[in-house]
């Protein structure tokens, strides 16, 4: 019957009828606005209640733009970076920087078959090519993981923001870690997949994160998405107890 479905129903049409079904108000996705019964699961393993079935977004994403809107980091007329942008945040971004003359640039350092999104410059996180203090707003999100000059990164990424402005340099870290772990001469990726939890992964943030953005010039306030929450609203946007947001400023 699934087979027969499939062949006579044009794939759009079935991914239309599907998310047809989903619609609902148990949860709401604060990212594209969308009420559904349900977030999908996501991720390796996967974790329940994670992806929005319209757009995409994450526990993360849901709360780095609920973030931006309760902050007003959203302005007219501002310049914003955003490296490696998460679909579900770049079609919110896009769509206010046409409505708002922000400058929106936006770039990731592209490995073969990996699709550019319009628009995307190739970009060096460790080697912007970038004017200093050029940016009001840069966003950061699960990148730095993965770079193995990281320090390097982060001294960039400090560079190009404007005095005043706010980063926003967000990476998954253990906390019961005390300490960082990581080790330049691991590479193959079973091992990465290993020791890192993930095969692309060079590091495990632990506590000692904020040390590093701090080193590299920054302010530094960790972010509870979920402070002042009820369990039944984190359930209804999808947010995650334990996750932290790291919100950085220049001086
Ligand atoms: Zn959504």
């Amino acid at each position: 019957m699934k087979a027969l479905l499939k062949r006579l129903v044009p794939a759009r049409l079935r991914e239309r009828l599907r998310l047809e079904a989903l619609r609902g108000d148990a949860v709401h996705c604060p990212v594209c606005g969308q009420g559904a019964i349900a977030f999908l699961p996501a991720g390796t393993p996967p974790r329940p209640h994670a992806r929005c079935a319209f757009c995409g977004s994450l526990e993360r994403t849901r709360a780095i733009w609920r973030l931006l809107q309760q902050r007003g980091l959203l302005k007219s007329g501002q310049r914003i970076l955003h490296i490696a942008p998460e679909g579900s945040l770049h079609t919110r971004l896009l769509a206010h920087a046409q409505a708002h003359g922000t400058d929106y640039v936006f770039g990731d350092k592209f490995e073969p078959g990996y699709d550019h999104p319009a628009g995307t410059v190739e970009l060096d996180v460790t080697a912007l090519e970038l004017p200093d203090a050029a940016f009001d707003l840069v966003l950061c999100v699960h990148v730095l993981e993965h770079v193995t000059a990281d320090r390097q990164a982060l001294r960039e990424l400090h560079r190009v923001l404007k005095p005043g402005g706010t980063a926003l340099l967000v990476v998954p870290f253990d906390p019961a870690r005390a300490q960082t772990f990581e080790d330049p001469t691991v590479t193959d990726p079973q091992e990465r997949l290993r020791l890192f939890g993930q095969f692309d992964h060079v590091r495990i943030y632990g506590r000692d994160y904020p040390d590093r953005l701090r080193e590299a010039g920054f302010t530094v306030e960790e972010v509870d998405p979920c402070a002042g929450l009820g369990p039944e609203e984190v359930f209804r946007l999808g947010l995650k107890r334990g996750e932290v947001l790291h919100v950085v400023g220049k001086g």
